[in-house]
Order: structure tokens, then C-alpha cells, then sequence
């Protein structure tokens, strides 16, 4: 007698109703009938469920057992490192071109591969986090296909982007072929469930992942609205930068330096979706990229696969990205901030 398959009703149960979701789009980008759509960041069924269970093998707060996604990535018998996962090769870069580093969040290494991508041809367009045109700091993920859409997506927002709700726009209606897919852990890790379903499609489709260091999101009423407009008084238009070092750091435009603060204070406003979130580090990436470890304006860079490393390795060559070492002593504060989160979780 056959297995009874699950549909919608076991990821609501087990995720979304569960409070687990961190709203990363993947249900809906792999629902091939699209009869899922994030409304206020929450999945919903919008037509009737044919139960072919790709939601919720895709759905990255499912997974029970890591180890089950290292051999999609890596191959059998890797060396795992415990806290930061597999990796080759690891490095410390910025981005060659001034202007755009200074626009970037920390080296601008994330925009510079994606830029060199895009314009070798290797991609049509990248999965990014953008700015929504009305209401400034709100992420909207978008797919950028021009070098002028991927540079306006420069800088962190620390509030949930569903950046797979973009892949399904450009695999269902722009019809890509090759897309770059930036995102956080749980972004990353949802590209490769989609892999193991399997999602076919997704595995042709997304030719790279850039994956950011990630130790959370949070609530966007509580921190931008309530405490940086309400309390600090700086309207979203007139905020250049947020930056997390040991604690918020909140940059105003035409400012000297920055406001603070403390991350004791932030915990509260923590996205529920993020409790119980083990990877720091990106793992699942084919790079992996954060600003800990590494000086300001520079980032850095964990290489995970082949094709990882071959792209690092032209852009270095092409002088596109300017190399430092990254030594034990940056890997080891990298080892140190992932550590927690992966023993505990907020
Ligand atoms: C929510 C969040 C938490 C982070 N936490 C840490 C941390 O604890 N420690 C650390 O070292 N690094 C962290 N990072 C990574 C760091 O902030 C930078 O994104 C990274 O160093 C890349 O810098 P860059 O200058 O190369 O990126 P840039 O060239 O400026 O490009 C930034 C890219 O980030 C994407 N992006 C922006 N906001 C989001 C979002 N909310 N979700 C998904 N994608 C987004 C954009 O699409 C853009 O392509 C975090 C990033 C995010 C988004
Ligand atoms: S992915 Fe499949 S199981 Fe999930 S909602 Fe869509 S049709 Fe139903
Ligand atoms: S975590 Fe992602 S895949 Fe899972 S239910 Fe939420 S949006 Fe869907
Ligand atoms: S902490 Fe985990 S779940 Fe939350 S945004 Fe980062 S990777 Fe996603």
C-alpha cells in the first residue's frame, strides 16, 4: 500500500503555524502550480494543493539532520570544519572599484561577483535583496539582470528578504536559464533542498549561491520603525547604514559616526523564524561571504566548491578583487561568533 503523501497542511503544521518560518520564499518558489504566495511574509495556499510535497521537502526549517545536504554540496568524505562548515580555500577581498565599495556593505565582494557574472555571461540575472520604491530600508527581493539593478541592491538589511520569492518570477516568468542566488543561510539552504526534492529546474537554473554570514533577522516594526524612527528620531530616509559589530550600529546620513545599540537590548526584537537557526556561516554556499573576521571595508570569504573557487580565482586574477590573507586569527573570530549558534539557538 502506498504512503499517503503530505501537502500544504504538513508544512503549515510543522512551520508555518509552529511560528519556525523564517520567510525565506522557497515553498513558494518550488510549488510548481504556485498555489502558495507570502502575504505579510507568511505562506499561504491561494488554490487547491495537489499534495506533490515539494514545499515542504524544500522548506529549510524541515530539516531534521545537516549532514543530509553536505553530499549535494560537497561530495562524500569532506573535512568539515565544526563550526564553519566545509571549506577549500579562505580569504580576505574587496572590491577593486572604490565607488562601489563605498557603497557596498562591507568590501563589496558579493557585488562584484555578482557584477562579473553578469557580465561575463555566466548569469542572465541575479536573485537579490532590493529596496521597495515606497518605503525605504523595506527588503523586496528582485531578480537584477542590469549592472545598475545589482549595484542598487548593495548594503544589509537586517530584516527578513524572501529572495526566493524572486527565483519564481525569474524562472516562471522571466524564464532564466542562469541565475546567481544571494541570500542568507536559510536562503542557501533552501536552494539545496530544492536540489534533493529534487527540483530539477532549481538545480539547472542556479548556476551560483553567495551566501552571507548571518546571525539574525529582525522585526521591522520594532527596529526600524519603533526604535530607530520613534526613539532614535532618524527618519528611513535619512539612514545610510546598519551594521552589526558586538552591537547595532545605526549610521545617519551627513552624520560623524554612528549610534548605538546594545545587541542585549535587540534581543527581543529577534524574528521569531530565527530561533533555532544553526548556520552562521553559510554552508551550503558555493561562497560565503560576512564582514566578521576581516577589517572594515574588507570581507570575509569562504570558498566552498569548484566553481566557487574558479570564479574567485579569475576575478583575483583580473585584479576585479583585491586579496589580503585571511589569517588563523580572523577564522578563529569567525569560529567563535558561529559557535554559539550552532550549540544553542536565541
Ligand atoms: C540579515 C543579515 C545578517 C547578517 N549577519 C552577519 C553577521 O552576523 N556577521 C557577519 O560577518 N556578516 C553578517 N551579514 C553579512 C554582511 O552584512 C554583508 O552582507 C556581507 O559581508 C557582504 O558584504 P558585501 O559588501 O560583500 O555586500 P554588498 O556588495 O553590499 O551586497 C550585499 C548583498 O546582500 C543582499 N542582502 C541585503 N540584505 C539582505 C537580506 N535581508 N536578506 C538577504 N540578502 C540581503 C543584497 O541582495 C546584496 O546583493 C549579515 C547579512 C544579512 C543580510
Ligand atoms: S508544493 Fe505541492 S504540496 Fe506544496 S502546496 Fe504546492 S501543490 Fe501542495
Ligand atoms: S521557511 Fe521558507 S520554505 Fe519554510 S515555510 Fe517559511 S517561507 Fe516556506
Ligand atoms: S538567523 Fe537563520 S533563519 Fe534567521 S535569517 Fe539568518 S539564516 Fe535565516
Amino acid at each position: 500500500m502506498s504512503k499517503e503523501k503530505l501537502g500544504f497542511e504538513h508544512l503549515e503544521a510543522n512551520v508555518i503555524d509552529s511560528g519556525k518560518c523564517c520567510s525565506c520564499g522557497g515553498c513558494e518558489a518550488a510549488c510548481p502550480i504556485g498555489a502558495i504566495e507570502l502575504q505579510n511574509l507568511s505562506p499561504t495556499l491561494v488554490k487547491d494543493c495537489t499534495k506533490c510535497e515539494f514545499c515542504w521537502k524544500s522548506c529549510p526549517r524541515m530539516i531534521a539532520d545537516y549532514s543530509t545536504i553536505y553530499p549535494v554540496v560537497y561530495g562524500e568524505n569532506v573535512n568539515r570544519d565544526p563550526a564553519l562548515g566545509v571549506f577549500r580555500q579562505a580569504y580576505a577581498l574587496r572590491n577593486a572599484d572604490e565607488s562601489i565599495r563605498k557603497r557596498a556593505q562591507d568590501g563589496g565582494v558579493v557585488t562584484a561577483i555578482l557584477l562579473h557574472l553578469l557580465e561575463t555571461g555566466a548569469i542572465e540575472g541575479a536573485i537579490v535583496s532590493g529596496i521597495h520604491p515606497d518605503e525605504p530600508w523595506k527588503p523586496k527581493p528582485m531578480v537584477a539582470m542590469t549592472r545598475t539593478a545589482i549595484i542598487s541592491a548593495t548594503k544589509s538589511r537586517y530584516t527578513r528578504s524572501p529572495n526566493l520569492v524572486a527565483l519564481k518570477e525569474a524562472m516562471k516568468e522571466l524564464k532564466l536559464k542562469q541565475v546567481a542566488v544571494v541570500g542568507t543561510p536559510c536562503h542557501i539552504q533552501a536552494i539545496q533542498r530544492m536540489r534533493l526534492a529534487p527540483l530539477k529546474k532549481v538545480d539547472r537554473t542556479v548556476v551560483m549561491t553567495i551566501g552571507l554570514f548571518c546571525s539574525e533577522t529582525f522585526k521591522f516594526k520594532e527596529l526600524m520603525e519603533d526604535k530607530i524612527v520613534g526613539e532614535l528620531g532618524i527618519p528611513l530616509t535619512n539612514l545610510r547604514k546598519l551594521d552589526i559589530k558586538g552591537k547595532l550600529l545605526v549610521y545617519p546620513r551627513g552624520a560623524e559616526g554612528s549610534l548605538e545599540i546594545p545587541l542585549t537590548e535587540a534581543q527581543g526584537w529577534i524574528d521569531p523564524g530565527c530561533h533555532g537557526c544553526k548556520d552562521f556561516a553559510s554552508e551550503f554556499a558555493d561562497i560565503s561571504v560576512g564582514g566578521a573576521g576581516t577589517p572594515s571595508k574588507w570581507s570575509s570569504v569562504l570558498i566552498r566548491t569548484e566553481q566557487g573557487q574558479a570564479v574567485i580565482e579569475e576575478m583575483i586574477t583580473k585584479g576585479l578583487l583585491l586579496q589580503d590573507e585571511l589569517a588563523d586569527e580572523g577564522l578563529n573570530r569567525l569560529r567563535k561568533i558561529a559557535t554559539p549558534k550552532i550549540k544553542t539557538s536565541h
